[in-house]
């Protein structure tokens, strides 16, 4: 089955997830800015990120048939760092406007401090100023119900700021009703260990259907899996759900999100 993958790091993967991604049906990723594993230490550091992002892994990815966008930010982690915030929002406008950049993101909240919620504020700002599409991070395990309406809180003070251009991801059971109740889209993110698993996600789907949500693999440097858009697709099949159900989660949905940026364009 077609589907894209709204969320994945793939500057940490390699060629040979490409193309089990690609075998799997797999035509368009979406790639947040993110934090590496460790801290980075100065703005030009992060640039060469961007140009890595916006123009070696686009063709990285073209070489499996695979479009590749992108997202720019400073990741909520080394957002707590509010000197290095600083210089690094005053580089981004630069790169909005390649062709593969949708918008800001992966911002947000880590552990939920007051450095993290300026460093938040002043991407959200700047994605309003510039018309910029938002992809927004949640944190983990105790911090995420508190994260998440802080999240929404702060949202929803911004004016110009249209709910249906952001996308909340790392969405949980606790999460989810909360996120699509304010007109935000919600992501899944599936993983191996921790977190979501296939299972949970297609719990998730049967519970509160599947309007404005969308399931990605978010694979990354730490243990996760490539091609678990696909897995979850098995998992709806099993229990039987329509195909076209399971195609609009995969594929429509990420469109009708990701095609409010005009430079998305649906993979042929
Ligand atoms: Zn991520």
């Amino acid at each position: 089955m077609r589907y894209i993958d709204i969320h994945a790091h793939m500057v940490s993967r390699t060629t040979d997830d490409y193309y089990q991604m690609a075998l799997t049906g797999c035509v368009a990723v979406t790639e947040p800015a993110f934090w590496p594993g460790w801290d980075r230490s100065s703005a030009d550091s992060f640039e060469d990120y961007f140009r890595q992002l916006t123009e070696f892994e686009p063709k990285r990815a073209a070489a499996y048939g695979i479009r590749h966008y992108t997202w720019l930010c400073l990741n909520p982690k080394e957002g707590e760092d509010r000197d290095l915030a600083r210089r690094v929002l005053e580089r981004i406008p630069r790169y909005l406007d390649r062709p593969n950049v949708l918008g800001i993101g992966e911002i947000g909240l880590n552990r939920v401090t007051r450095n993290e919620l300026a460093t938040f504020e002043d991407h959200v700002a700047l994605a309003v100023e510039h018309g910029q599409l938002i992809h927004i991070h949640t944190p983990h395990l105790e911090d995420k119900l508190k994260g998440t309406r802080l999240t929404i809180e702060t949202l929803l003070r911004y004016e110009g700021l249209r709910p249906e251009r952001v996308m909340i991801d790392h969405a949980e059971e606790h999460t989810l009703e909360m996120i699509l109740r304010h007109g935000f889209w919600a992501g899944i993110t599936l993983y191996p260990q921790t977190k979501v698993s296939a299972q949970r996600a297609a719990d998730m789907i049967e519970r509160f259907g599947p309007d404005r949500i969308c399931v990605a693999s978010a694979c990354d440097w730490g243990p996760s899996v490539p091609v678990a858009v696909p897995q979850f697709v098995m998992e709806m099949r099993r229990r039987k759900h329509p195909e076209a159900l399971i195609h609009r989660v995969v594929y429509e949905n990420p469109i009708a999100f990701l095609r409010q940026c005009p430079k998305f364009e649906v993979p042929e």
